[in-house]
């Protein structure tokens, strides 16, 4: 899949900029956040450049498909399934995006119970 050569998480999975990576695959691949928001906090992109959640249409349901699914896998892997982990997906400025190429948090190694208490 062609990257995006802008984007700075084609350029991580291209490998030309360096990241802490725990997978990678030829669908997706995943690296530790650099400014982690958890102890556990990894990101999980797929290799084909979609901006966010509003982009997509039913040709990317496999893509997404298989994103989540790594994501799954790999919080198993790290460890983090027995205690509950979060799966984010920020769409926009408004929520937060920054980055847009699409990417699943992985957050773990804290409690996430909402609400609170
Ligand atoms: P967003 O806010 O777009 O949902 O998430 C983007 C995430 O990418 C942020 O949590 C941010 O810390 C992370 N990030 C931004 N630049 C880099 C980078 O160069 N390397 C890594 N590993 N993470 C990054
Ligand atoms: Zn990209």
């Amino acid at each position: 899949m062609a990257g995006n050569a802008q984007c700075l998480f084609c350029r991580i999975a291209s490998g030309e900029i360096p990241a802490k990576k725990v997978h990678e695959d030829a669908d997706v691949v995943a690296f530790h956040d650099i400014n982690p928001q958890a102890p556990t906090h990894v990101l999980v992109i797929p290799r084909k450049h979609i901006p966010m959640l509003n982009d997509l249409t039913d040709a990317d349901a496999a893509t997404i498909g298989t994103t989540i699914v790594r994501a799954s896998e790999i919080a198993r892997e790290l460890r983090l399934h027995e205690d509950g982990y979060r799966l984010v997906v920020n769409n926009g400025e408004g929520a937060g995006q920054t980055v847009f190429h699409i990417h699943v948090h992985v957050l773990g190694g804290r409690g996430f119970r909402w609400p609170p208490g």
